[in-house]
């Protein structure tokens, strides 16, 4: 099942209500009680905008003693608040036992976390607890940029009966600081596309901004890539949130942030879609142009502290230094290196330039 042979993926449409064509999946990243639940899933249903309503019910922690969800309890308040809203449920499951309790209170859809996605062994004991189900199933991505094991878990679950499948692209653990969460390398979503053309394919913009003043570019971003749809987390009242509260929105944001993304839904509308991109090209610039001028301004300050010690302007183990440092990094956010190149030999001649205002006659060259 791998190389150009596709999954026999049922169309979406015909078990899920899209949203013009996608499938959007919102709601908290985690059950906190059933007022919140209740309240947040309420805002969302008013919206019109939700496919599916998502929440987390057994949280994954990086470090013990904190809030680790409601647990199965939280299950009976999902199917509630799927009577009272029409929206069908999904739960988050990392073991056996989760999926378990999933069938048995009917919970419409189940998705695998990218830290169970990462474990081959974890996977197949879902699958075996799932198998001849057919219960739908979401798929993130693994934490780590590894195509084959993503491909991999999706196939565990289709050869366990499973039809109803989605991959879901949450970006990836890096150690590179970057403005993002998780680096999207957004190459990696495209390749499964290619590899498994049938898959729907949806972005969490959440688990990849990780905040969010960052989760409309991501979410324009995945719409220019023609994804299939959204994850995205909301909480009636984000700022109070036991977990994510940082990149969760509140289900008036949810509805803007919707509507922002409604030109690039349709092809008719490109002009609005264009002009949507080139609002954040124009944001982008002139962030760019600002952090250039801090940048030459602090090459002032080295030039005279350079003039005053008596040292050479260029100094070739610092440059060479600079130049492997942001290669590499130029490298890790998928930039060509070419491109890197140039612009850091263009970002080092100004800086020469602007060192050598300082000095008189050949006092200014090379050290
Ligand atoms: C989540 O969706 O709340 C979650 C834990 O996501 P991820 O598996 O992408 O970290
Ligand atoms: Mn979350």
């Amino acid at each position: 099942m791998t190389g150009s042979t596709s999954i026999p993926i049922e169309s979406m449409a015909e078990w899920l209500s899209l949203q013009d064509g996608l499938l959007i999946v919102a709601g908290p990243c985690s059950v906190e009680g059933h007022h919140q639940l209740a309240a947040t899933a309420r805002g969302l249903a008013a919206t019109g905008k939700v496919s599916v309503l998502r929440a987390g019910v057994w949280k994954p922690r990086s470090r013990p003693g904190q809030f680790e969800g409601c647990g199965a309890e939280a299950l009976a308040w999902l199917t509630d608040i799927r009577e009272e809203t029409g929206m069908p449920v999904a739960v988050e499951v990392a073991r056996p036992g989760h999926a378990e309790l999933c069938l048995k209170h009917r919970i419409d859809m189940i998705w695998l976390g990218a830290r169970t996605t990462v474990n081959p062994f974890m996977v197949q004991e879902i699958a075996n607890a799932i198998r001849g189900t057919g219960i739908p199933v979401m798929i993130k991505n693994p934490v780590c940029p590894d195509l084959p094991l993503w491909i991999g878990a999706i196939e565990r679950i289709f050869l366990a009966g499973t039809q109803k499948l989605i991959a879901i692209h949450r970006g990836f653990q890096t150690h590179v600081k970057i403005r993002y969460r998780n680096i999207p390398l957004w190459d990696i979503p495209m390749a499964l596309k290619k590899e498994l053309p049938q898959l729907p394919v949806l972005c969490d913009p959440s688990h990849i901004a990780g905040n969010e003043s960052l989760l409309l570019e991501v979410s324009l971003k995945a719409m220019m890539l023609k994804m299939d749809g959204l994850m995205i987390e909301v909480h009636h009242q984000p700022g109070k949130a036991l977990t994510d509260p940082i990149q969760q929105i509140n289900p008036g944001r949810f509805d803007q942030i919707m509507k922002q993304l409604d030109p690039l839904k349709s092809d008719s509308n490109a002009t609005k879609a264009l002009q949507a991109l080139r609002e954040q090209i124009d944001e982008h610039d002139h962030q760019v142009l600002n952090m250039l001028a801090k940048r030459l301004s602090l090459s002032e300050e080295i030039g005279k502290l350079k003039k005053e010690h008596g040292q050479g302007i260029v100094q070739p183990s610092r440059q060479k230094d600079l130049f492997e440092d942001r290669q590499k990094q130029g490298e890790t956010l998928g930039l060509r290196p070419g491109f890197v190149e140039t612009l850091l030999r263009l970002l080092h001649d100004e800086s020469v330039s602007v060192q050598s205002k300082h000095r008189k006659g050949n006092d200014g060259i090379k050290g």
